[in-house]
C-alpha cells in the first residue's frame, strides 16, 4: 500500500513481548515490565492472521522483535507459520543474542533469514552496566553461534552513547574486519520518560565517521542505514541517524506491539488496535494506519521527548 506521501510500506516490525532477560537503560526500567494479563497480548494464532493481512496489503518483509523475542516459548513456531504466510519473502529478527546459542540452528530452520544482535560495548564491565544484568561472554557465545548457523546476513547493532561508549568506534567497527557482520550505529534516541543520559550523551552519527577515516561509502541495501567499509573489511559499517539526519521520508513501516497496537511511526503516540479483530477487521484497521502515517517523527533530542508514550522495549526496536 502507498500511503498520502507515496511511502511503499512493505516492512512490518513485530514486537512478541515487553519482556527481556536484559534490562538496558536507554530502553526499559531497570524493574522490568507490569504484569498484563494474557488475554490482553497478542497471541499466536492472532499473530499470523494480522501477518496474512498484512501481506495482502502488500507487506513483504517482517521483522520479529521484542522485548527480547527469545524469550517466548513458542518462538519457532511462530517463525515457521510467519515466515510459511503468503507473500513475506523476508523473516528477520533483532535479539540481545544471549539465547541464541539454543536456539540459533533451529531459528535458521523455521525460516528467519537474518539476524540483528545488539552490542553497545566490548568491555565486560561496561556491557554489565548498560544491560544492567547481562554478560558479555554470553553475547559472544551467541554471536558464535548465529555465525555457525548459516544466516544470509548477520548484523551488529550499537546505540552509540556519548560518555560511554564513543571511546569504542573503532573496536567496534574493527569487528567487520574479524566476522562476516555489518556493524551499525545507532543514534541514541529520547524515548524513556525518565532516563539517566545527559545532553552529551546524543551523539550525531558524524562522530563515527570522525572516528573512522580509512572508512569509504559503499552503496545502500535498501534500509535506511548509511554504509560505509573498512579496507579488507568482511562486512560494512551502517550508520542510522534518526536525530541527525532522519529518514522519515523513506520509511516504509509499520510497528505492532505485543499489545496489538499497530503504530504507524514510532515516536508518535498513534496507535490503532487490532486486538480481538478477525482478518478482515484487520485488514481494514492496516489500511486506515497507513493511510494516517504521519510524515515525520518531530524534533527529537535531549529536550524534545519521544511522544510514542511507551518504552522501546513496549513498541520493538
Ligand atoms: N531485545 C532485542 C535486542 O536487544 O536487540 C530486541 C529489542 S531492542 C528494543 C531492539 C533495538 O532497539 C536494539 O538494537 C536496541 O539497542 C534499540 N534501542 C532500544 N532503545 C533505544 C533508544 N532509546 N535509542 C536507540 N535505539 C534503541
Amino acid at each position: 500500500m502507498i500511503d498520502k506521501l507515496g511511502r511503499d510500506i512493505t516492512y512490518l516490525r513485530i514486537s512478541l513481548t515487553d519482556k527481556c532477560n536484559l534490562r538496558c537503560r536507554y530502553c526499559m526500567p531497570e524493574e522490568g515490565v507490569c504484569k498484563r494479563a494474557h488475554h490482553e497480548m497478542m497471541n499466536e494464532d492472532e499473530l499470523v492472521t494480522a501477518v496474512e493481512a498484512a501481506a495482502s496489503l502488500g507487506i513483504h518483509k517482517i521483522r520479529l522483535t521484542g522485548g527480547e523475542p527469545l524469550v517466548k516459548r513458542n518462538i519457532l513456531s511462530i517463525c515457521r507459520r510467519v515466515a510459511a504466510v503468503e507473500g513475506i519473502r523476508e523473516v528477520c529478527l533483532t535479539t540481545n543474542g544471549i539465547l541464541l546459542p539454543q536456539l540459533a540452528r533451529q531459528l535458521r530452520q523455521a525460516g528467519v533469514s537474518r539476524l540483528n544482535l545488539s552490542l553497545d560495548t566490548l568491555d565486560p564491565q561496561k556491557y554489565a552496566y548498560i544491560t544492567r544484568i547481562g554478560k558479555l561472554e554470553d553475547f559472544r557465545a551467541g554471536l558464535q553461534a548465529a555465525l555457525e548457523a548459516g544466516f544470509e546476513k548477520v548484523k551488529l547493532n550499537a546505540v552509540l552513547i556519548g560518555g560511554f561508549n564513543d571511546d569504542e568506534i573503532e573496536a567496534l567497527a574493527n569487528l567487520t574486519m574479524e566476522y562476516p557482520v555489518d556493524m551499525r550505529f545507532i543514534e541514541l534516541m529520547p524515548i524513556q520518560d525518565h532516563d539517566e543520559f545527559g545532553p552529551d550523551a546524543y551523539v550525531p552519527y558524524s562522530r563515527v565517521l570522525e572516528k573512522l577515516p580509512a572508512a569509504v561509502p559503499v552503496p545502500k541495501d535498501g534500509g535506511v542505514a548509511k554504509l560505509y567499509r573498512l579496507p579488507g573489511a568482511k562486512g560494512n559499517i551502517g550508520l542510522i541517524s534518526p536525530i541527525s539526519a532522519h529518514f522519515c521520508s523513506e520509511c516504509n513501516r509499520l510497528r505492532l506491539t505485543a499489545d496489538g497496537k499497530l503504530k504507524p511511526c514510532l515516536h508518535a503516540p498513534d496507535e490503532y488496535s487490532i486486538k480481538g479483530l478477525d482478518y478482515e477487521g484487520i485488514r481494514a484497521v492496516f489500511e486506515q494506519a497507513i493511510l494516517n502515517k504521519p510524515a515525520w517523527h518531530g524534533d527529537l533530542d535531549a529536550l524534545h521527548r519521544s511522544q510514542a508514550g511507551r518504552n522501546m522495549n513496549e513498541i520493538g526496536g
